[in-house]
């Protein structure tokens, strides 16, 4: 192992730019969860593959998480003056970075897109099973209208909080109200914040 200490920090500023990367890329796959539930035409299986490469991004990342404190670790044992030598470093390494390792928790966007993606396909399955019980506390949507209660037809949301509604329904209501009727949003809400929600109505296809 002939490598000197700085080196090692060049290549640890590029662990953190790739770890920064990571954490960008999160932040698409939340979008790109929304696309799915748009577009896909195989909606199933493109959510069991997409949940599968969002798990090991969220575990290569907290990898690198852990790798990066090891360094910075290492870095802070080390006095700036002293020259380090390889015995030291490795050892400062196995003592430290186990214990990294065992305090990372996985990305906390990605663990939302993971759980979202598992509340949907359970909420489908509870569509499917028992048509009379469905479950509105689905983490993605509401599939029943706040006011009549009925499963939504033609679905539209509100620009401001994303709510979910029946569009003749919120219609009707926003002509002697200026706010959101599900219980509990504080939103205000007029007819010009009201624009289609095509993610809603792609599941409802899929439910039929
Ligand atoms: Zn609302």
């Amino acid at each position: 192992m002939e490598r000197n200490l700085p080196s090692i920090l060049s290549e640890t500023e590029e662990l953190r730019s790739v770890n920064s990367i990571m954490l960008e890329t999160f932040k698409l796959c939340d979008e790109m969860k929304t696309d799915l539930l748009e577009y896909s035409t195989d909606l199933k299986n493109d959510l069991t593959q997409f949940k599968e490469s969002v798990l090991d991004l969220a575990e290569l990342q907290k990898d690198l998480s852990a790798l990066i404190q090891t360094v910075d670790s290492i870095e802070s044992e080390i006095p700036e003056d002293c020259e380090p030598n390889v015995e030291k470093v490795s050892a400062i390494f196995d003592q430290v970075h186990l214990s990294h390792l065992e305090n990372q928790y996985l990305n906390e966007q990605a663990e939302n897109i993971i759980l979202a993606v598992d509340a949907y396909n359970s909420s489908r399955k509870s569509v499917a099973n028992a048509d009379n019980e469905l479950q509105m506390t689905d983490a993605i949507h509401s599939y029943r209208d706040p006011i009549t209660k009925k499963l939504i037809q033609d679905p539209v949301k509100s620009k401001n909080c994303n709510h979910s509604f029946e569009r003749e329904t919120i219609l009707k209501y926003l002509e002697t109200h200026n706010n959101c009727p599900y219980t509990g949003c504080v939103n205000t809400l007029r007819k010009g914040d009201i624009i289609q929600d095509l993610a809603l109505k792609r599941i409802l296809l899929n439910m039929r």
